[in-house]
């Protein structure tokens, strides 16, 4: 395990302890989350020094086949929703150009993207999802290294899908996304966000502290300071109202030890509907942005 001395979005040394909790998902081990007390970032600390150990590639692609049953067909209508939604809203703010999609998992969002008339280019860190990718979604999808490899501000829109949470040096990482975006770019960034209703609700056992996995864990606050100490200014917020559902069923899952649907539509509503509608507070949040004008 590697303890960070410096929080990696302020460099503040001072953190007060958030919570404990166990990767629910996979290995069962406790780790814990910290606050920074300079810029309030949460962040898992100590991290494992070999993350790898935490992600099963066959989870990648557990829901992309074409599975019958009812689960399957429910998940595979809401992601066509949501990726819809996705290029809706970036539709809003750019026409078709050149795309890069950071994380682009198995490549629906950017086969989507293609369909509609844009050039995409992904980076994948996972084989598994590349290699789908690649032969069943038929797209030119790299491994992370190859980020270098890209001409400077050769992107018009570049998106970060729930990709940053999992970043170890995320003003470094924004440092080269920043290089690769043309000048008057489309930053797109979604994360989970933790000071949801359902985080708030289910603490411990909310799906998206996703331990270790998760090494940074937002807020509209701690998102907005980073995209600014990158040299962004955000531009519109959005969010997918299914998010909300799908983090409380997974919840109510580590929580009660099987799948409750009633309860976990429920609170999805309740988060939705009730409190984020007031407080902007969603499940999870997308912030939209460009670069700042000197
Ligand atoms: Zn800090």
């Amino acid at each position: 395990m590697e303890y960070l001395q410096a929080c990696p979005l302020c460099g503040c040394s001072q953190f007060t302890h958030h919570l404990t909790t166990s990767d629910h998902f996979l290995s069962g081990e406790n780790f814990t989350v910290v606050k920074c007390m300079e810029c309030s970032l949460l962040f898992t600390n100590p991290r494992p020094l070999n993350p790898d150990r935490y992600y099963e590639s066959k989870n990648y692609l557990s829901h992309t086949g074409n599975q019958s049953g009812l689960l399957p067909r429910v998940y595979r209508i809401i992601r066509k929703y949501n990726l819809k939604r996705k290029y809706r809203l970036l539709e809003k703010f750019r026409k078709p150009a050149r795309i890069l999609d950071i994380g682009c998992g198995t490549g629906e969002f950017l086969a989507m993207g293609q369909s509609r008339g844009w050039s995409v280019a992904g980076l994948e860190p996972n084989q598994a999802a590349r290699n789908y990718a690649t032969s069943v979604n038929s797209l030119d999808v790299c491994d992370l290294d190859a980020i270098d490899s890209f001409p400077q501000a050769s992107f018009q829109v570049i998106t970060l899908w729930h990709v940053l949470e999992h970043m170890p040096r995320p003003l470094q990482s924004m440092e080269m996304i920043t290089k690769l975006l043309a000048p008057d770019g489309l930053l797109v960034v979604a994360v989970p966000n933790a000071d949801s209703y359902d985080a708030q609700h289910y603490k411990a056992y909310w799906a998206a502290w996703d331990l270790p996995r998760h090494l940074l864990h937002f807020t509209p606050v701690t998102l907005r300071c980073l995209l600014e100490k990158s040299g962004f200014t955000i531009v519109a917020t959005s969010h997918l109202l299914p998010d909300a559902y799908y983090i409380s069923l997974l919840s109510s899952s580590y929580q009660a030890g099987k799948k409750q649907f009633l309860r976990a539509t429920w609170h999805g509503y309740r988060s939705n509907h009730l409190a984020a509608k007031h407080t902007g507070n969603y499940s999870s949040i997308i912030f939209l942005a460009e670069r700042e004008k000197s």
